[in-house]
């Protein structure tokens, strides 16, 4: 089973792009199961049809410890197994123990059990690096393999750089690599060669360019992944070629963070002066 998890600057299209990439690898034939670990608990709502899920801390602070594992896994779209750890109390502990608390015990009731035969675990993280609950999946060795959702704007590929700083330090412990770069498109001027060469420099890949379209908010109030909801439309494929491409990625990489005015630079070449 490949662990993977997503990370990215707040609102760059984490969870939107995992369950759409999700879906993708579904109509394959694989086997995933999606765990969010934010607090928001939206990390499966494209896969359940806006089901509101009750979260795996929820479960616990109400249920106490005698849960079943179908009281927190639930089926998504094609078979998907979806579960939302939740948070605790806004502004009261830390998210990330309550990510591995969620983790441990899905790991206790056998959510990983063979007879599911789970190719493909999501961790739809919180992307926030000062956070402690930032690492937690990767520093408990929990997800293996790593995607950084990026674009052109700088704030995002800030955050990408510094993202890959936290990967350098756990990966030099752990066993845990890069395995790309997702462009997900805000209409920057160059933003594809951008990318391309901000992932070069960090010594990974940019493995796929989505492209920013009004389908996939079509799809979101909708409640669906592009894949389910118009699965015709040229944006669906783009999710199917990031999905191919994950499935076929061999490129894991302890990456090389850029200095600050490298990254800089690096904008000013191919953005502002442009
Ligand atoms: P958070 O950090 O808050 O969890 P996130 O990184 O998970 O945010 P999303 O919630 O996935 O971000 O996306 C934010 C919004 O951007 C969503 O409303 C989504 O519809 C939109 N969006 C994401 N990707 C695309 C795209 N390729 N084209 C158009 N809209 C998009
Ligand atoms: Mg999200």
């Amino acid at each position: 089973m490949r662990k993977i998890a997503i990370y990215g600057k707040g609102g760059i299209g984490k969870s939107t792009t995992t369950q759409n990439t999700v879906a993708g690898l579904v109509e394959a034939g694989k086997n995933v199961m999606v765990v969010g670990c934010d607090p928001k608990a939206d990390s499966t709502r494209l896969l359940l049809g806006g089901l509101a899920q009750k979260t795996v801390l929820d479960t616990l602070r109400e249920e106490g410890e005698d849960i079943d594992l179908d009281d927190i896994v639930k089926e998504g779209y094609g078979g998907v197994r979806c579960v939302e750890s939740g948070g605790p109390e806004p502004g009261v502990g830390c998210a990330g123990r309550g990510i591995i608390t969620s983790i441990n015990l899905l790991e206790q009731l056998g959510g990983w059990d063979d007879k599911y035969s789970i190719d493909y675990t999501f961790y739809d993280v919180l992307g926030d690096v000062v956070c402690g609950g930032f690492a937690m999946p990767i520093r408990e060795g929990k997800a293996q393999e790593i995607y950084i959702v990026v674009s052109g704007e700088m704030m995002a590929m800030y955050a990408a750089n510094n993202i890959c700083k936290g990967i350098k330090k756990f990966a030099e412990a752990g066993g845990v690599r890069l395995g790309g770069l997702i462009c997900n498109s805000r209409k920057v001027d160059n933003e594809s060669a951008m990318i391309e060469e901000l992932a070069k420099r960090l010594g990974t890949q940019m493995i796929h360019f989505v492209p920013r379209d009004n389908m996939v908010q079509r799809a979101e109030i909708n409640r669906q992944t592009v894949i389910e909801f118009d699965p015709e439309h040229g944006q669906a494929d783009e999710y199917r070629q990031l999905a191919n491409a994950i499935d076929k990625n061999e490129m894991f990489v302890i990456p090389q963070p850029l200095e600050m005015e490298e990254l800089e630079k690096l904008l000013i070449d191919f953005g502002i002066a442009n």
